[in-house]
């Protein structure tokens, strides 16, 4: 989608030059003229008394050279001097997808600061071959135009094929604003991405909201296939992007594996000095005030217990509380317990929650609505307690208990305790 003037009806009254909230409009004589700094919001077609300004989905009248795009980018966040863990992870993803490209494709990590320069090495020993470095004062703490300014300027220069963004608060305010500004497409949140026709082919297949027919595995097509949940959860939706480049999407933090580190692995930093002023960035930082609440990392728990609306109460939680401490684990939660308020949305696992992969993920209580399986499913092991045998939580579980929670539990901090005590009195004989 795109704003275009229609010239014959401009008339040069300005309106849209005062309504427009991004300085999207320059006028050439008295002809308005959308710019680069456009966001699509419409504002200036609501103002428009003549009719002279549209929205258009065909704004790509010049025919996009696609081969001309090439390698795989990764905004490799990173906050006070250090990299998100979904960066690594996306770093990783990249370079699967860069190899499925083809053989010359590159993965490069796009850091974006001031004095990060270390952080390539990071990069690169979890699988970049590249890392683009764009570093500057203003660019030192985020703000949306600084970082939309940098990444959109070096995009628009060296074209690559693909950009992928972690689905953090970051991510998802840049990504859309970079997407709108390249005219480009953003797939946002997406749980899956396939280059290889092949290889999607074999993954919708297992999937019965995806449709293959029609679909040839042996075809050339080398286009990212970005699924996603869609309509609430209820169907998995693939989406391409035929005919605009970058090809853009995020993806939630604990959706994709981090390689391997190789550690002294090396690659190439290309240095990029962006082209920005004080006066590209509206947005003052005056102080940066971190939240005391509680931080819950279950993105990075090898052991989550969850807790959903089968603890009847809030005070349920206690118990759960409980049971993480005895296994070293951190405490979950459905976002039925989150919108009775019995806990911090900080704690909900789902589709519209945190992502996560722990070792084991105990569901307690919890029914396994599709929302909730779309965060936890891919847990090495799943132990679901439930007192309905016939709960979908049973269908992607490793292990199943029917029976209630408050009975249940117990009966395991118990045995916790017992295996602890068998434990260390082995450790005592010198057995273990
Ligand atoms: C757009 C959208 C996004 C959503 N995002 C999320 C999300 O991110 N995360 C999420 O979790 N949900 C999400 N949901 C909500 C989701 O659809 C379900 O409503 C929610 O997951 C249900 O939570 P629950 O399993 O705790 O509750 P319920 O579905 O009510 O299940 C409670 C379970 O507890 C069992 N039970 C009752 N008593 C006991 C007991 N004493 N011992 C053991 N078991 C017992 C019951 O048999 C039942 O299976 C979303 C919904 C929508 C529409």
């Amino acid at each position: 989608m795109a704003i275009q003037v229609i010239k014959e009806k401009c008339v040069g009254c300005k309106l849209c030059l005062k309504a427009c909230p991004f300085d999207a409009i320059d006028m050439e004589g008295k002809l308005a003229v959308i710019n680069e700094k456009c966001t699509a919001c419409n504002q200036c077609i609501a103002v428009c008394k003549f009719d002279a300004i549209v929205k258009t989905a065909e704004e790509v009248t010049e025919k996009i050279d696609l081969a001309a795009y090439k390698d795989v980018w990764v905004y490799a966040e990173q906050r006070d001097g250090k990299l998100m863990g979904v960066a690594l992870e996306l770093i990783g993803e990249g370079r699967r997808l860069a190899r499925e490209i083809s053989d010359s494709t590159k993965v490069y990590a796009v850091l974006v600061g001031d004095g990060i320069g270390h952080l390539a090495q990071e990069c690169f020993e979890f699988g970049a071959d590249g890392a683009i470095l764009i570093e500057d004062g203003l660019l030192k703490n985020y703000t949306t135009d600084g970082h939309t300014k940098a990444l959109y300027d070096v995009i628009k220069a060296k074209k690559p094929d693909v950009v992928l963004f972690g689905a953090t608060h970051i991510g998802r305010d840049l990504a859309p604003r970079v997407a709108a500004r390249l005219s480009t497409g953003l797939t946002a949140d997406c749980t899956r991405l396939d280059i290889r026709l092949s290889s999607y082919i074999d993954y919708a297949k297992k999937n019965t909201t995806l449709d293959v027919t029609g679909l040839d595995p042996n075809s050339d097509d080398r286009g990212l296939k970005q699924t996603r949940p869609a309509f609430g959860g209820n169907l998995m939706a693939t989406i391409i992007c035929p005919r605009t480049r970058p090809q853009m999407a995020t993806v939630r933090p604990g959706v994709m594996s981090k390689r391997e580190r190789v550690p002294g692995a090396t690659g190439e930093t290309v240095v990029v000095k962006p082209q920005i002023a004080d006066s590209d960035i509206r947005t003052k930082i005056i102080d940066i005030v971190k939240s005391v609440k509680e931080i819950v990392s279950l993105t990075d728990a090898d052991i989550i217990c969850s807790g959903g609306r089968g603890l009847g109460d809030p005070s349920g939680f206690d118990l759960i509380r409980e049971f993480a401490k005895k296994v070293g684990g951190v405490v979950g939660s459905s976002r039925a317990a989150v919108d009775a308020g019995w806990i911090d949305h900080s704690h909900q696992v789902g589709q519209t929650g945190t992502t996560v992969k722990p070792k084991i993920y105990f569901a307690c209580g919890i029914s396994g609505a599709i929302q909730h399986l779309a965060g936890m499913q891919t847990s090495e092991i799943i132990v679901a307690i439930n007192t309905d045998a016939s709960a979908p939580i049973f269908e992607v579980a490793d292990y199943g208990i029917v029976g209630d929670l408050y009975k249940v539990i117990p009966q395991i901090i118990n045995e916790w305790d017992n295996a602890e005590a068998l434990f260390e009195a082995s450790v005592k004989k010198g057995i273990a």
